[in-house]
């Protein structure tokens, strides 16, 4: 079995006196997918503030069976983990192209990062339509798929997706999820999806854990996450 590109081990993470994540363990396989869903408020986007050492910890985050939990997050990026946060944070003055030349920002093989323009575009046909348009201008879903190419711009290892079906529109959230998929498929791309929405996770990812209150509730393949009843009857509605 080849081992994880992301294992993280009984991870605590707290604000304040307040703890959020209670000993949580998961693992990305290498060019996975594995989802965190959860309710409001469960602890999916500390979890992945914790993984990208935006927050203290205590446990163990690995990448790649290195230690990284406690380095600063500029490392963090350094060695392959980009994350695109809730809120999307595209520049929103800039335009297209020069968001996603930010995204490039720490790479130095020039030629390379022109080659990788013309893949996002690929991938992302809308951005090639809008590429000299300011980014604040765009819609939710060409704002969202902007911030995903942009992260994918620093050719990450592991990208970290918060909730990026958040505020779109059921017909964008389905493109965007193919095209997430298809980029997985191309260009090996592990991710770390963290979603309330359960049903579009589950169809995406190889692996789910659920979320509650700061504690791992359920773990398993997204199959069979899927057809667990309690899963089926409070976060897929059937
Ligand atoms: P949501 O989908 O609402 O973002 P979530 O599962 O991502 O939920 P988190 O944002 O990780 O949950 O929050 C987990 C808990 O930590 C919540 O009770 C929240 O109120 C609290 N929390 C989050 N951020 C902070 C902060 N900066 N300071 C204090 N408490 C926080």
């Amino acid at each position: 079995m080849t081992a994880p590109i992301l294992q993280v081990r009984k991870l605590q993470a707290q604000y304040g006196a307040t703890r959020v994540l209670h000993g949580i363990d998961f693992d990305v396989k290498p060019r996975g997918i594995t989802t965190v869903l959860g309710a409001n408020g469960a602890g999916k986007t500390t979890t992945l503030r914790a993984v990208c050492g935006m927050i203290r910890v205590q446990g163990e985050v690995l990448l790649g069976g290195e230690r990284i939990d406690g380095k600063a997050t500029e490392e963090i990026v350094r060695r392959g983990v980009a994350h695109v946060p809730d809120g999307r944070g595209t520049f929103v003055h800039l335009t297209v192209e020069e968001n996603l030349r930010m995204g490039a920002y720490t790479r130095r093989d020039k030629d390379q990062v022109q080659a990788d323009f013309e893949r996002m575009y690929t991938h992302f046909p809308r951005l090639r339509e809008r590429r000299k348009q300011q980014a604040g201008l765009l819609s939710g879903g060409e704002q969202q798929m902007l911030a995903i190419s942009r992260a994918l711009m620093l050719r990450p290892k592991l990208l970290l997706l918060d909730e990026p079906s958040f505020g779109l529109a059921p017909r964008i959230v389905r493109e965007l999820f193919d095209i997430l998929g298809e980029i997985n498929q191309a260009e090996g791309t592990s991710m770390l999806l963290v979603e309330q929405n359960a049903s579009m996770a589950l169809q995406l990812a190889d692996q789910a854990y659920l979320l509650e209150t700061g504690r791992v509730v359920i773990a398993g393949s997204a199959e069979s996450i899927r057809n667990d009843e309690g899963v089926r009857r409070s976060y897929l509605g059937y």
